[in-house]
């Protein structure tokens, strides 16, 4: 086993394209027999670096040969038009699906898996620097291909814009412009949102991506140099430490649990991780966590519970918590975790794909023990856990500073 991570380009190759090891490609799909204008080339000039990207040709984009030339599209080319934008003329147009399905259905998850390998060469090729994903077909095909297969409702993406460091562009994913047409008839201020979306979306055009957190801002220390790094913030205390552990669990009540690792970030190009076996590294760890340094961790229930019950120690002055604040700006579910945080704020995704079957229980109960104990000693438990302090900091800086805190 290698002992780093995956850079965002290797989980961007080994992400799916496959599943269960199977490749899919144009003969699992078959819609090109079927329709008049099959492998559709993407459209537009691309003048200003957007790439729109849709689910499939409908029937008069099959019969004319280009994308967008229906209602759907007319949709879309006047909200642009709202905000100086000529679709065809600043804009690349693309599907994830590039045939008409039969019936205009929406695609199925095995056409867009067999169409992905297509569309990421058309978005390599043209290389926009902003991706405005309209509706679920282009989330699950772009956004699928980093974060994986429990994507959800595109009401859980909508509006974020990702950093995406495999493509250098951003992504932007909005509502599919059929539903705006269904829902300007009703009372729903989904018209607006796409609209707000769209300029959040071009306001992308200008700014660079973030700096991505990697590996080399990660540092596993043993033991003696974590005691070493413990003593030297309490000696001169910084502004913000990020602390995160791995344990054998959800809960720490039941007997057997452990803190099987811990990290600390206090600097955002640096976050040191270290076991938790040795006593002297639990002692000086305790007194990092009574000391006044202001903490901040995600969920931080999580540490201050397994603080308490296993090391003995109430940790003070809790100054932050991402999960929180992610939820204070943004009341939408399944957007609070540090990884959906991390994803969509700094473009970081899959870091946890080898560590992750060790983590879980396979059982319901929240007290059971899981299997991390038998990778203890494996550096890809220690850069995991690493990552999640790196990225709770940064975090916690971004959000302090839109929440106005100091
Ligand atoms: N036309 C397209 O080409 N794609 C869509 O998603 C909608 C209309």
């Amino acid at each position: 086993m290698n002992d780093g991570f995956f850079s965002a380009v290797e989980i961007a190759d080994m992400a799916p394209k496959t599943v269960r090891g199977r490749v899919f490609s144009c003969r699992d799909c078959k819609l090109d027999q079927e329709c008049k204008t099959p492998r559709m080339k993407c459209g537009g000039k691309g003048r200003k670096g957007i790439m729109v990207i849709g689910d499939a040709p409908g029937e008069n984009e099959d019969e004319k040969g280009s994308q967008f030339v229906g209602r759907a599209g007319k949709e879309v080319e006047w909200y642009l038009s709202k905000l100086g934008i000529s679709f065809y003329e600043d804009c690349w147009t693309e599907n994830a699906c590039c045939c008409r399905p039969v019936k205009n259905d929406t695609p199925t998850a095995t056409q867009i898996l067999a169409c992905r390998e297509r569309l990421f060469k058309s978005i390599r090729t043209k290389q926009p620097k902003v991706i405005i994903l309209l509706g679920k077909s282009a989330v699950d095909s772009v956004i699928g291909k980093y974060w994986g297969s429990d994507i959800g409702p595109v009401g859980r993406w909508r509006g974020f814009r990702i950093p995406c460091h495999d493509l250098t562009a951003w992504l932007c994913p909005t509502f599919h412009p059929s539903y705006i047409l269904r829902e300007k008839n009703q009372e729903s201020a989904a018209p607006i949102i796409f609209g707000q979306d769209l300029r959040s979306s071009l306001s992308c055009l200008e700014n660079p991506l973030p700096e991505p957190p990697s590996e080399k801002h990660i540092q596993p220390l043993d033991d003696f140099h974590a005691i070493r790094h413990m003593r030297q913030l309490l000696e001169a205390p910084p502004r913000l430490l990020a602390f995160d552990y791995e344990t054998t669990g959800l809960k720490p009540h039941a007997k057997g649990h452990e803190i099987v690792c811990c990290s600390l970030c206090s600097d955002p190009h640096k976050a040191v991780t270290f076991w938790m076996e040795n006593e002297m590294v639990q002692k000086t760890l305790c007194r990092v966590l009574e000391s006044d340094i202001p903490k901040v961790a995600s969920n931080l229930k999580y540490e201050d519970q397994w603080s308490r019950h296993i090391l003995g120690v109430h940790p003070r002055n809790w100054k932050f918590d991402t999960m929180l604040a992610a939820h204070v700006q943004d009341n939408r579910q399944l957007i609070t975790s540090i990884k959906f945080q991390g994803y969509v704020r700094l473009g970081v995704a899959g870091y946890e794909n080898r560590v992750k079957p060790y983590l879980e229980t396979g059982s319901k109960n929240a007290n059971s023990i899981n299997r991390l104990k038998e990778v203890r000693g494996w550096k890809d438990v220690l850069v995991y856990c690493g990552m999640d302090s790196l990225l709770e900091y940064r975090v916690a800086s971004m959000q302090m500073k839109e929440l106005g805190i100091e």
